[in-house]
Formats: structure tokens, C-alpha cells, sequence
């Protein structure tokens, strides 16, 4: 395909066909807007409030003398102001989410109705449990679901998130650990686990070790089971891996870590991958995260709290932490500190305040029972399907490192290896703005040069995948064509390339009048 038979014309790109310079800073239905500080100011308020009673001041003068600095705004000033910055933004409701590692799937309305039922939705964690039989019963059924998927032996539903899912696993091994007096110190992470892996090893107070992984992108099973050894207490795999490629050895890697006394933590965030046809208890897994916002199709990236149940094998399960929910005859019970009884004793404690993510369980419930089984299977089915359909697509345009090995699972990974010198990565997710997709995941994993990571989703057709991949094709396109306005891309977004690494080292996050700004200056 040539550059103009993409659709891309070179006064796309700006700077060549002179741009209308308007008086309102607006291009045309890209509207600009200026901070909430800048448009509102104190004298403005959009509530009509009565005037204060005098009343005699008990704070024994440390009563506040400046005013607060909130932005007033009027009603539809405060509504505009947030409905154009919306505009700016992309969504999963957009068009389709390409972010790699990160499984951006469509979240069923369906879902959100039941979340918002009263009976779930408007019940508060104190309330006494024989009036909240109901949600009980869902959190209890969601965790028979995930512990019946997995193979394994019992479930923690209050982990909020992966990484904190990542948290409970670690605690429960080090429990299991200090239980028969092994206080071992070494977790051992291979080179393609997700970032967060390292991070909770670490936070946990152990030293983390790399393992390397083979030109085939898996975990070097020989350097595994030459570094283990009665230092080391766990390793931590993430499979399917963030290459995206299944760790086909995991038996072999469990029995291997088993025989030298440590413990298998299975990274579980890409278990869309293989829901309904791999379980994960079979291949030795000691314990496993699962997002409920990834698989099972509940809100993120800033759409709703994430939710992270891990499961555990027989031998740590009694180190799970507390509360769970335990169905007692005809009756669910809170199983707490203080009702927890012989075979909880070793449990490490708590995770958080109360039990979980409720209106997340309800979407999940609302995803596996709408799905069932077999459509749970027809998931990662599909899930695979997508990214391989993008991985064959695409791979005579941009570099694939592993599709000479086989197919991927979920997400399809490429690198910068054929850019023309010049291009990079960057340049690439920067022309699919103007495509106007989000961005894949880019420089991650790390492993790879480079790297693009592409996780299309079950939830995406056939036609949608099509105009993805026609734009990444146009795109990687340009680049190899050497179209220089590709390196200054986005062209066609309300800002261009911003300075990521200043506003990730020295963000500004106070706002402070232009003079007294100038003045600090
Ligand atoms: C998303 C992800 C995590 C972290 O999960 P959060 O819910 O974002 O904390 C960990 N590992 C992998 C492989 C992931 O994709």
C-alpha cells in the first residue's frame, strides 16, 4: 500500500498547508480549554447560599485568614469546562484500546444495571450479615467461579488490584514460610514479568533476583533450576508472559521450584488468555492473582476500581487472609478474626478495612453467569484468535520477534528492528494518534527493543480489527517510506509531543496565579 492510498495527504500533517489560525484558539470541533483556575475566579459561585450566622469562634485563632483558592465557576461554566476536557480524552467506548499488558475490553452494560440494583448497590459493609445474605451469597459464588476456572483450593476476594493481589500472595507465601521456620530472602523473577512483579517482591522486603529469558522469549527453565536453592523463597511467573507467548514449561518450572522447598506465584493478569481451557492449580501454581477488571470485563483505566482475588493452593490456603465469606448450611457467614477458627490461625491478617470491591463482584457475576461456561472458553478463544489475526497482518511491516516461533496468545508484540534509522517506536504511536486510536504499549516489555504490545480484546469485530490494523500498517508505512512529518506526530491532537519525562520528574501539581508563579521563578 503507497502512503496516499492509506488516505494519508501531506497537508495532514500541518505546517505544509497553511492552518486557519482562529481567534478562539479552537480548531474547528476540537475545542481548547484552559485550566479551571484560569476560567473561574472567587467571586463566582454556581450555589446560592443563605448567609452564615455569626457565630463565635471556638478555633482559639487558628482560624483560616486566606481564602481557599477554589475556582468558582457557574453551573454551566463548571459542566462545559468538564464535558471539553472529556472531549480530549479516549476511551474504551471510543474506538478500540490496543494497550498491550493492560486488557482494555468492552465493559457490558448489562454489567453496570446489576451493579446498580439496590439491593446491591446502596448496602453499607457494617450492616448486620443476616441482612446482607444476598451479597454475600454473589461474593461467594463469584469466588466458587474463580476457584473452580483455576483448579485451585480457596480464594481472597478483598485484594483491590493486581498488585495488591501480588501483595497477598507474597504475604501468604511468607507466612507458609516463617510457619515452619524458613525465613528465606530471595524471590526469583523472570525478565519478561510485568513490572509490578519486581516491585511487590521488593515491598515485601525481599531481594529480587532476574532470571533471563530464551531467544524464544520464555523463562530459561536450566538458569531457573541453577539459581534455586534454600535461599530463595518463591519465584513469581507471569503466564501467559508479557510477550505474550505461554510459558509451556510452568510444570516442569512448579515441581522444579517445589523440590527446592520454595513456593509458585503465578502473575494471573493475562488469564483471559487462557480462561475455560488451562487451570492454573494443575500446573503447580502455590498462588495466583486474577483482575476482575481485565478478565471478567469491569471498568479501569480510570472507569472504576480495579479488583484483584487471589487464589491459593491446599497447602496456603489456611495462610489466606481474612474475612471471607464461608457458606454455612443455608446460611453465608463473615468469617472474621474473631470467628476464624483452628485452620485460619496461621492467616496473615487483613488486606483492607471491609471485604472487597462489591459492585465489581457484580459485574463480574454478571459476566460469568451472561457468559457461562462455554462462553467463558469462547472468550479466550476469541481473545487469542484477535491478537494472532493482528500478528499475521502485520508482521510484514513491522518486526515480530517471536511469530517465527508460532502463534501468540492474547497480545501481539513487535519491535523497532526494521525502522529505518530515525523512526522509532515513539514516532509510530504517535502517528496512530492522528489515526485516532490510543497508542499500543510501548517500551514494554522490556526484553524486546523497542517494544509494541498489541492486546486487541475478544471484544472487538472483525471490521474494527481491520481499520486498526489498516492504520498501523499505514503507519509503520510512513515510517519506512521516511515521511518526516511522522516524527512530529500527533498533528491532529489538541497537543503535540509533550515532555513526558519533566512532567513524570518534576509534575506541577499546584496552581499558583502567573505572578506569584513568575515571582518563584
Ligand atoms: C495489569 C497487570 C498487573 C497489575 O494489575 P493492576 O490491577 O493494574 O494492579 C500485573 N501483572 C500483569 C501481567 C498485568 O497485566
Amino acid at each position: 500500500m503507497s502512503i496516499n492510498q492509506s488516505g494519508w495527504r501531506p497537508e495532514m500533517a500541518g505546517g505544509e498547508a497553511a492552518p486557519v489560525k482562529t481567534f478562539t484558539g479552537n480548531k474547528g470541533l476540537m475545542l481548547e480549554e484552559a485550566l479551571i483556575f484560569e476560567i473561574g475566579d472567587s467571586g463566582r459561585t454556581g450555589v446560592d447560599l443563605l448567609e452564615a450566622p455569626k457565630v463565635a469562634s471556638r478555633l482559639g485563632g487558628l482560624e483560616r485568614a486566606a481564602t481557599i483558592g477554589l475556582p468558582g465557576l457557574s453551573e454551566p461554566e463548571a459542566v462545559r469546562h468538564y464535558t471539553r476536557l472529556s472531549r480530549q480524552n479516549y476511551a474504551i467506548d471510543l474506538g478500540l484500546f490496543p494497550l498491550g499488558s493492560c486488557t482494555m475490553k468492552h465493559n457490558p452494560r448489562l454489567n453496570e444495571r446489576m451493579a446498580r440494583l439496590p439491593g446491591f448497590a446502596d448496602i453499607h459493609p457494617l450492616q448486620p450479615v443476616d441482612s446482607v445474605q444476598g451479597a454475600l451469597a454473589l461474593i461467594h459464588l463469584v469466588g466458587e467461579w474463580l476457584v473452580k476456572l483455576t483448579g485451585m483450593a480457596a480464594v481472597a476476594m478483598s485484594p483491590k488490584a493486581g498488585a495488591h493481589g501480588e501483595l497477598c500472595g507474597l504475604l501468604a507465601i511468607r507466612s507458609a514460610l516463617e510457619a515452619r521456620g524458613d525465613a528465606r530472602k530471595v524471590i526469583l523473577v523472570p525478565e519478561s514479568a510485568h513490572g509490578t512483579n519486581p516491585a511487590t517482591a521488593a515491598f515485601c522486603g525481599y531481594a529480587v533476583e532476574n532470571i533471563s529469558a530464551t531467544a524464544a522469549g520464555r523463562v530459561d527453565l536450566e538458569a531457573l533450576k541453577a539459581r534455586l536453592g534454600p535461599d530463595v523463597a518463591a519465584v513469581m511467573i507471569t503466564n501467559p508472559n508479557t510477550c505474550g507467548l505461554f510459558e509451556p514449561d510452568m510444570k516442569a518450572i512448579s515441581d522444579a521450584v517445589h523440590a527446592a522447598g520454595a513456593l509458585v506465584y503465578c502473575d494471573g493478569a493475562n488469564f483471559n488468555a487462557i480462561v475455560g481451557r488451562v487451570r492454573p492449580g494443575d500446573l503447580g501454581v502455590d498462588a495466583m492473582h486474577i483482575n476482575l477488571h481485565k478478565t471478567f470485563s469491569t471498568p479501569h483505566g480510570g472507569g472504576g476500581p480495579g479488583s484483584g482475588p487471589v487464589v491459593f493452593s491446599e497447602s496456603l490456603a489456611p495462610y489466606a487472609p481474612l474475612p471471607f465469606v464461608e457458606k454455612q448450611g443455608d446460611h453465608y457467614a463473615l468469617v472474621e478474626e474473631e470467628t476464624a477458627g483452628e485452620h485460619h490461625a496461621g492467616s496473615f491478617g487483613r488486606m483492607v478495612a471491609f471485604h472487597g470491591q462489591m459492585g465489581m463482584f457484580v459485574r463480574a457475576a454478571a459476566y460469568m453467569l451472561s457468559h457461562g461456561a462455554d462462553g467463558l472458553k469462547q472468550v479466550s478463544e476469541d481473545a487469542v484468535l484477535n491478537a494472532n489475526y493482528i500478528l499475521r497482518s502485520l508482521e510484514s511491516v513491522l518486526d515480530a520477534p517471536f511469530a517465527a516461533s508460532g502463534p501468540c496468545m492474547h497480545e501481539a508484540l513487535f519491535s523497532d528492528d526494521n525502522l529505518p534509522e530515525g523512526f522509532s517506536t515513539l514516532d509510530i504511536a504517535k502517528g496512530l494518534i492522528d489515526e485516532g486510536f490510543h497508542p499500543m504499549t510501548v517500551y514494554f516489555p522490556l526484553v524486546i527493543h523497542g517494544a509494541m504490545l498489541v492486546e486487541p480484546t475478544e471484544t472487538e469485530s472483525k471490521a474494527a480489527l481491520d481499520q486498526f490494523i489498516g492504520a498501523l500498517r499505514s503507519v509503520g508505512e510512513r515510517a519506512k517510506a521516511g515521511d518526516p512529518a511522522l516524527k512530529s506526530a500527533p498533528h491532529l491532537a489538541p497537543r503535540r509531543r509533550l515532555d513526558e519525562t519533566l512532567a513524570a520528574r518534576k509534575p506541577i501539581l499546584v496552581w499558583k496565579e502567573p505572578a506569584a508563579a513568575q515571582a518563584a521563578e
